[in-house]
């Protein structure tokens, strides 16, 4: 019987959940979800200079805002740094590791040799066969690994395939440092053998470190997990991702207006596919993950695409979820006036969204569009707007108050056609008197259906904003 998948992400953290991390913390997810296994998370933070408890938070903040929920409680690796000693210390009682005296100096001269020989620069095995007894007296030895010495080590990888590293291009690495804390290359593998990893999904940038990782889990006597490294994600013009496009946390994406299960679908398309599909549930995509379905090509990171995919779900959102995104974005973003405007005018705004919803891209965009709800009078009136609001304009703007104020059903329908009625008496199309009531009523000249907005604000508030355009001189 095949034991449980278990996989894991394990960021180092020195920083925000960038979209690279998202990314492979998804596969790892999604693959674990559909084999009915577990993902664990485990912080990688050895280095103790760079690591922060801050970034710690911002990388479970970043998983469990796209519902990337890891399983058990996330491990430390700096946690286990005696359980990794205990192992650097076991290889060399099984003859795989022993411990090294070489000073920096004699580590440069060592390289400098191997330069002037035509060789790459790496440790010469020095200690691997001396006596103990010829130690320099009051110098730590660090505790280096016996890689082979000939022969091939092969990493059989689920995207990169059969990937053959020559062992003679591998030295005697260190796994435990004279300070007796472990390197990164021995302290993965023991904990994902501890934690009993049986799938790694990383990033491709880490596949000759897989090469040395099998060196140790061999000495050891220990499985292999099966391994998928992953193309990085590149820029639309192929180089690599940069900050302009696209290389930010996760949360950047949150305030940027983008809803996690938009940027979770676009992420899962990054360097995966099932067939043609581009829009898909989370529960869809644990059906169909697997890791062949993995591209070997670097994917190209596409804003357009992502807005795209995001305006789709925003269309197909429930009103009074987004109500609560664009509440927990204004406060997040410090958008206090849209944040006082939102909350006071919840009933309104959640009666427009389905009118605003076709129209945003963005969560932002969706706020704007709400904006003309709650502004106050005078309303700002952008400049296409402005554009609008011609003397011909206001004059017609008159007429048509004055055709409201005696209106007694204030519904789409009858203002709609009481209006119709009017642009024929003027022998004007509809949009004539349409386009600057928009630009009047909302400040711009984008917005829902201008009789839904009149209804929307009511009738006192219809009026008024109209008065002040056709009052101002
Ligand atoms: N901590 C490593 C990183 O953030 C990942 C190590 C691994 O997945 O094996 O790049």
């Amino acid at each position: 019987m095949m034991s449980q998948v278990v996989t894991r992400f394990a960021p180092s953290p020195t920083g925000y959940l960038h979209i690279g991390g998202a990314r492979t913390a998804l596969f790892s997810w999604a693959y674990a979800r559909k084999m009915g296994g577990k993902m664990l998370l485990r912080i990688e933070d050895t280095d103790r200079e760079r690591s922060t408890e801050a970034a710690v938070e911002a990388i479970k903040d970043g998983l469990s805002w796209l519902g990337l929920h890891w399983d058990g409680d996330a491990i430390s690796q700096f946690g286990r740094a005696s359980r990794h000693a205990d192992i650097a210390h076991e290889l060399i009682a099984r003859g795989h590791a022993y411990k090294c005296y070489c000073s920096p100096a004699e580590l440069d001269q060592m390289r400098e040799e191997a330069r002037a020989a035509g060789k790459p620069p790496r440790y010469n095995g020095y200690w691997r066969d001396r006596d103990q007894s010829e130690a320099p007296e009051g110098v730590a030895p660090v505790i280096r690994i016996k890689s082979p010495l000939s022969g091939d080590i092969v990493v059989h990888d689920h995207v990169q395939g059969e990937v053959v590293f020559k062992a003679e291009n591998l030295d005697d690495f260190i796994i435990l440092r004279s300070d007796g804390t472990p390197t990164y290359m021995h302290a993965v593998v023991v904990d994902d053998h501890d934690m009993g990893v049986t799938h790694i999904i990383r990033g491709d940038d880490h596949l000759t470190n897989a090469a040395r990782q099998i060196v140790v889990y061999n000495a050891m006597g220990w499985d292999i997990p099966e391994m998928a490294h992953i193309p990085l994600i590149h820029g639309p013009d192929g180089a690599k991702l940069s900050k302009r496009h696209g290389a930010l946390g996760v949360e950047a994406y949150r305030q940027m207006g983008y809803l996690p299960e938009a940027l979770r679908n676009y992420l899962a398309r990054l360097g995966w596919s099932h067939d043609d599909d581009e829009i898909f549930s989370s529960e869809q995509m644990i059906e169909w993950f697997s890791l062949d379905g993995l591209n070997k090509g670097a994917a190209r990171f596409d804003f357009v695409k992502l807005e795209s995919i995001n305006g789709h779900y925003i269309r197909e959102a429930a009103p009074d979820y987004l109500y609560g995104v664009m509440i927990a974005l204004a406060e997040e973003v410090g958008r206090l006036a849209d944040l006082e405007g939102l909350t006071a005018n919840k009933a309104t705004v959640l009666a427009a969204l389905p009118e605003l919803q076709p129209r945003a891209k963005t969560i932002l965009e969706l706020i704007d569009l709400a904006q003309f709800i709650y502004a106050s009078r005078p309303l700002p009136i952008d400049s296409a707007a402005s554009a609008l609001l011609t003397p011909d304009a206001r004059s017609v703007l008159g007429d048509v108050r004055d055709l409201l104020i005696g209106l007694n059903d204030w519904s789409v329908e009858a203002i709609d056609a009481a209006m119709r009625t009017l642009a024929e008496a003027k022998g004007l199309k509809l949009g004539k008197l349409a386009q600057p009531l928009r630009a009047a009523l909302t400040g711009r000249t984008v917005s829902p259906g201008i009789f839904e907005v009149m209804v929307l604000i009511g009738r006192d508030e219809s009026l008024a904003r109209l008065g002040d355009q056709i009052d101002m001189k």
